[in-house]
């Protein structure tokens, strides 16, 4: 829904730069054999005229094309309704208050973006929807594409979970919902879990007929969903540790916590890390083993996010509390157990962190994929750390193997898997660590870029075709 870029005002005029997201660097491959534009709101409100002028201009460099929205309708559509309604639902979480008033923002948005690219758009073209902010997208883009005369293959990826049928019913608007993606001629997931979840409903809910696997017959159209790996560039991780500053502050943080095993969480400060299980299985550790004091850190980054949104300024102040707790019980003259950074590290000091630490910890009670778990390994290449993740992260599916899985909000089990992994030999984390760093070698973003791609255009040259 946001533009991948950075806009912002210079002398009067603006200046754009492509941002360095995972969605750019998926699609920066197809750059060499495929003509695109992005779509998306600018992420500032430009109300004149002339400015928004300035802005296409600047943006036009980039092959972006703006969707100006007012700040308030911006507001209501992504805090409103996209993070407070439907996130949480997407991901399992209860207490969500359905509110009318976001849910008319959340259509005006699609509807405004419907408008400005079925104008742009010619017959024959590609068109790729992402994630849940755009849900009702194809829908209306299909009928306006209609009243043009013009036909586009629709693709939607999903980068959350999609929930089990039963979860999905506590949203009055679901139908609404099912049925705007379900004008796609492909629809992606991160997860067969997430797709057959998604198959479920379009059947229970609709009707829809699913018998054959990866397709869905809706109101006569068929219709293929799939699972898409999405992955990073692990070729930028492994220049990155060549850089001369990275290797500095490599040895920098191995002087530093000599003797220490260092354990990296790095989340998104949102309710779906699991950050609060995270540092209570932590707590529990220390009180299991104190004859580790002193021998362990956890440096946790928690990156602010929705920071407008009062749940997750709650979550902020029950994590800081959480850890001057755990700190104020376990430290010693000799140093703190938990470094808890409530802030964004730079790319430097991020790929640095990852390549000291011995275990990377993620604790998400939910989450769509996690490409955090992706980085830590491409960064492992000589210390072969091992990475414990929740069995709850959609990257879990594909890395159980190479990794250490734990139910997050059993504490007990989580201690257990920290301990585990802290004394794990070095023939296991070898092994480990060479499963993860094929995986993640081989299942790159742009290979999952190209693999969506490929697939949407053999729906547009043959509709009819079996998925
Ligand atoms: N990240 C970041 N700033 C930081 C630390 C991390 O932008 O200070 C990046 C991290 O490198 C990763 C992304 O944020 O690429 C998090 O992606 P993930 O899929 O793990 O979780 P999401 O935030 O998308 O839920």
């Amino acid at each position: 829904m946001l533009l991948p870029l950075s806009i912002k005002r210079v002398d009067g005029s603006f200046q754009s730069s492509l941002s360095s997201g995972g969605l750019v660097t998926s699609l920066s491959g197809l750059t060499k054999s495929t003509e695109f534009r992005w779509f998306g709101w600018p992420g500032i409100e430009v109300k004149d005229a002339n400015d928004r002028e300035l802005v296409s201009q600047s943006l036009e460099e980039q092959k972006a094309i703006p969707i100006f929205l007012d700040s308030d309708l911006a507001h209501e559509h992504y805090n409103g309704f996209s993070n407070r309604i439907l996130w949480p639902i997407l991901h399992y979480q209860s207490g969500v208050t359905f509110d009318d008033g976001p849910w008319q923002a959340y259509k005006r948005v699609n509807e405004l973006f419907a408008n400005a690219i079925a104008d742009a758009t010619d017959s024959g073209n590609l068109i790729w929807v992402h994630d849940y902010h755009l849900m009702l997208l194809p829908e209306l883009l299909r009928s306006r594409l209609l009243q043009q005369g013009k036909s586009c293959a629709i693709g939607f990826s999903l980068h959350t979970p999609f929930p089990a049928g039963d979860f999905w019913r506590n949203l009055p608007v679901r139908k609404h919902l099912i049925d705007g993606m379900l004008s796609s001629d492909l629809i992606g997931f991160h997860t067969e879990e997430y797709k057959q979840n998604f198959s479920d409903t379009c059947a229970s809910l609709l009707g829809a007929r699913t018998e054959i696997p990866n397709q869905i017959q809706y109101k006569n159209r068929l219709i293929c969903i799939d699972r898409f790996i999405v992955g990073i560039d692990p070729q930028k991780f492994t220049d990155a540790l060549q850089e001369p500053d990275v290797q500095e502050r490599i040895r920098t943080l191995e002087e530093r916590y000599n003797g220490v095993k260092v354990i990296i969480g790095v989340d998104r400060l949102d309710h779906i890390k699991g950050l609060t299980q995270k540092l209570k299985g932590f707590d529990a550790f220390l009180d299991d083993h104190p004859e580790l004091r002193n021998k362990v850190v956890l440096i946790q980054v928690a990156v602010p996010s929705r920071e407008d949104v009062k749940e997750y300024q709650e979550l902020e102040t029950e994590l800081s509390t959480l850890a001057g707790k755990i700190n104020g019980k376990h430290a010693t003259p000799e140093g703190t157990p938990l470094l808890y950074m409530h802030r964004s590290v730079p790319f430097t000091e991020l790929t640095a962190l990852y390549s000291v630490a011995d275990v990377c910890l993620l604790t998400s009670t939910r989450d769509g994929m996690n490409l955090v778990s992706f980085e830590y390994v491409a960064c492992q290449e000589k210390r072969h750390g091992v990475l414990v993740l929740s069995e709850f992260a959609g990257a879990a599916s594909f890395m159980g193997q190479g990794s250490i899985s734990f139910h997050p909000a059993n504490t007990t089990e989580l201690s257990e898997a920290i301990f585990r992994a802290l004394n794990l030999d070095p023939s296991e984390r070898k092994k480990k660590y060479e499963y993860l760093r094929d995986f993640v070698n081989f299942n790159t973003s742009a290979r999952w870029g190209q693999t969506f791609t490929d697939k949407l255009s053999q729906r547009c040259r043959r509709p009819g075709d079996p998925c």
